[in-house]
């Protein structure tokens, strides 16, 4: 069966839901519609994916921009992502040889990745003083002190879901004042090119 042309260089990795049902694999991955193959992203400590590292050889190991090249004989991103989803078990093929769009691919994901931490941990921060707003001005909703609101360095605060999306998909400023948390996100990005 002819499906990578970088064949030397792969191996063969079965990993085995132990826990929290289909999906949990401890793997993090990035892909595009337009790619074959999915990035790995990160490997989730405690995770399947972690156990299988601290079982097996070093040439064996999954890391960070290897590349998942089957999952159960499935090839279509589209289709793997389903198995990641559904399947209890993953018998995969994997590669350690990236092209240049498969790079571009990891690039972005671990960039919105560390974003999307940054994030967590922006709104996981008790932020600024005074009196938190009774109103998300994101969805216009009410904001019930109940845990679900976030306030952010400037003070201003929102349904934590709200503020979440925005952040993580708009821009990393505050929806209200437009005070600019990209500063913040000073995090150098580990990655060999
Ligand atoms: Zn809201
Ligand atoms: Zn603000």
């Amino acid at each position: 069966m002819k499906l990578w042309p970088n064949r030397g260089t792969q191996k063969h990795v079965r990993l085995v839901c132990t826990a929290g049902g289909p999906g949990c694999f401890g793997l993090a991955l990035g892909g595009h519609p337009d790619v074959k193959g999915l990035v790995i992203v990160d490997v989730i400590d405690g995770g399947p994916a972690a156990t299988w590292n601290a079982n097996s050889s070093n040439g064996n190991n999954l890391e960070v921009g290897h590349l998942v090249v089957t999952v159960n004989g499935i090839s279509d991103a589209q289709g793997m992502l389903e198995q990641f989803r559904n399947s209890s078990s993953v018998d995969m093929v994997i590669s350690s040889k990236l092209s240049n769009q498969h790079r571009h691919v990891l690039r972005s994901s671990l960039g919105l990745q560390r974003r999307s931490k940054f994030v967590e941990i922006l709104l996981e921060t008790r932020n600024g003083e005074g009196q938190p707003c009774t109103t998300c001005s994101i969805c216009l909703e009410e904001i019930a002190a109940d845990g679900s609101e976030a306030k952010l360095p400037c003070a201003h605060s929102f349904h934590k879901a709200c503020v979440r999306r925005w952040l993580i998909a708009q821009h990393l400023r505050c929806p209200l004042c437009n005070s600019d948390f990209e500063s913040l996100l000073h995090v150098p990005v580990e990655q060999g090119d």
